[in-house]
């Protein structure tokens, strides 16, 4: 069978990890978080005491990091200097240094470069910010996922909570959204935008799994 990508993008808690996973579940592809790269490079800034607005101390962080990407039992595992760190890329702090690391090109064109390479070799879903406008501009399918900041915060709370994390209020959790939805769409690297030939979908008001039977229904056209 040929080798297809499909392309998700979307700002912050618009649903698109959950869905990518769905696709990748539903047509039996590979499914590649992009985020979780750049969480990554934010979490090894940290521990590395690096600031990551830095750009020439970012540049010889990722001159030295090692990065691999191990995909065990349909899970995506990232590993620095050989630790696993998936576990610990998912805090409010990451997902700042995250926000702030991923406007360098230095660390940009290191990624993009490592997801290219990744979603040739198979038939893969990725999801991130600049999938279909960048990253893979010929992928076969791509949609572009939309809901108000005030659904994504809600959302985001419901699933924290879910998982036993109280950390953060609804309100600490908007402004955390509105700040990176700012940050991610004005950078001058690749920001988030939706292409022409996206297709958009606005989860406001429908559940996930509505999204998810809207997408598949485009894929199977
Ligand atoms: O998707 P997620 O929230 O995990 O991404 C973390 C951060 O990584 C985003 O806020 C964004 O700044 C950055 N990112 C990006 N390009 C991507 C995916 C994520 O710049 N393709």
């Amino acid at each position: 069978m040929d080798i297809y990508q499909i392309a998700i993008d979307g700002p912050s808690g618009s649903g698109k990890s959950t869905l990518a996973k769905g696709v990748s579940k539903r047509l039996g592809i590979m499914y590649l978080d992009t985020g979780a790269m750049y969480r990554t490079c934010g979490l090894y800034a940290i521990k590395k005491g690096v600031d990551p607005k830095d750009e020439a101390k970012v540049k010889e962080l990722m001159d030295q990091m090692d990065l691999k990407i191990e995909f065990k039992d349909g899970e995506q595992h990232m590993i620095i200097d050989g630790e696993d760190v998936t576990g610990q890329i998912r805090t409010p702090e990451v997902s700042r240094a995250a926000s702030n690391i991923s406007t360098l090109p230095v660390v940009r064109s290191k990624m993009v470069d490592m997801q290219r390479k990744i979603a040739k070799e198979q038939s893969f879903v990725l999801d991130g910010r600049d999938i279909g406008s960048n990253v893979l501009p010929d992928a076969k399918y791509k949609f572009f996922l939309t809901a108000s900041a005030e659904i994504r915060a809600e959302r985001r709370v419901k699933e924290l909570n879910e998982r036993g994390d109280f950390s953060q209020n609804y309100e600490e959790v908007l402004k955390d959204i509105k700040w990176r939805d700012e940050q991610d769409s004005t950078r001058s690297n690749a920001p988030l935008v939706k292409v022409a030939d996206a297709i958009e979908i606005d989860t406001s008001k429908i559940t996930i799994e509505e999204t998810l039977e809207a997408l598949l229904a485009q894929v199977k056209e």
